[in-house]
């Protein structure tokens, strides 16, 4: 099995556990392949998250730590691959890249620069939007509706912000791996009322959220998503089955039902497998509900993987593998 985007408590402040604890665990459920893709750093002292602000005395000292501390993960990661490649009866493949986020343009270029500077060993990013109008969507629900309200508390307008900042980091950055793809629902509140037609958020008119698609609700999202689609499509890139959303409680993994369906029309069918883990108990977790996801309720007849290419070729490949050997594989009796 695979997992194409994680992190650990060593350099993710609201991670759990050390990298070679998490390393551990991989190891010991049996993954094919499992890429450490910690965060390029965020060089703005307005998105440091607060559980950041223990990193320093003041932002500049936070951020610098923050830059350290990526350094210190890539040859970390480093470290591992070399443990493990010569180790036969060890069969995961690790791959070393990391997540980029699309605060703004400034971090998006800053991103582009390290993965230039470093491109021997970061071999591919997770492209990520944890922001929409430059407020942070996942990290609590107060923050979430912060960033509603600076869209007026118009819930289509929230949408078509969050789908162009995701289009500016994929025409920018081209992420072979597109994480969370529908991060916005985790925090959307069900019975939130909101305008069927307008998409206005009000208190006590409107309909629920939980009785409408966000996706087709509207023509304009539709599109502004199809178009992402599309552009990844156009270089290959592919779509991560997160199951983050699950652990997490909602009931269906990143991307819904409404977007995989449009990732089989547009994009391929390429989809990739990641637990996002940031700790041991999150390796692999809710693998159980996502193959489910994938064999009955989306019925994929493949799910794809990163492999290294062989010497003298260097850099990534997308690899289908065929469903059938997908739920025969030996990870499945872990669960
Ligand atoms: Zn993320
Ligand atoms: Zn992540």
């Amino acid at each position: 099995m695979h997992s194409h985007h994680s992190h650990s408590g060593d350099y993710s402040a609201h991670g759990a556990d050390p990298l070679n604890a998490v390393i551990d665990q991989v190891i010991n459920l049996n993954f094919h392949t499992y890429c450490l893709t910690e965060h390029i750093p965020r060089i703005e002292s307005k998105f440091i998250y607060p559980e950041e602000l223990a990193l320093g005395d003041d932002s500049a000292e936070i951020i610098a730590n923050l830059e350290t501390s990526f350094k210190k993960f890539m040859s970390h990661a480093q470290e591992i691959k070399a443990r493990y490649a010569d180790r036969p009866e060890v069969r995961t493949k690790f791959i070393i890249g990391t997540e980029i986020e699309s605060c703004n343009m400034v971090h998006i270029e800053y991103a582009k620069r390290v993965m230039m500077e470093h491109r021997n060993v970061l071999k591919f990013c997770v492209g990520s939007v944890h922001h929409v109008n430059g407020i942070p969507i996942d990290f609590d629900q107060e923050q979430w509706y912060n960033s509603l309200r600076s869209l007026n508390d118009n819930l289509k307008d929230f949408l078509l912000s969050y789908f162009q900042s995701q289009y500016e980091m994929l025409t920018r950055i081209k992420p072979l791996v597109v994480g969370h793809f529908d991060l916005f629902k985790l925090f959307l509140p069900n019975d939130m009322l909101v305008d069927r037609e307008t998409g206005q958020c009000y208190k006590e008119t409107g309909v629920t959220v939980d009785s409408l698609d966000p996706i087709s609700e509207w023509p304009e999202v539709y599109d502004a998503a199809v178009r992402n689609l599309q552009f990844i499509d156009s270089y290959g890139g592919a779509i991560e089955i997160n199951t983050s959303a699950l652990r997490k409680g909602l009931e269906e993994p990143y991307p819904g039902r409404t977007l995989c369906d449009l990732v089989k029309k547009h994009c391929g069918s390429r989809f990739v497998l990641s637990d996002d883990a940031h700790g041991v108990a999150q390796v692999g977790v809710c693998y159980d509900k996502a193959k489910r996801y994938i064999v009955d309720v989306l019925q994929l007849e493949y799910i794809c993987y990163l492999e290294e290419c062989q010497p003298p070729q260097t850099g990534l490949s997308i690899q289908k593998l065929p469903i059938s050997q997908f739920v025969s594989d030996p990870f499945w009796t872990n669960f």
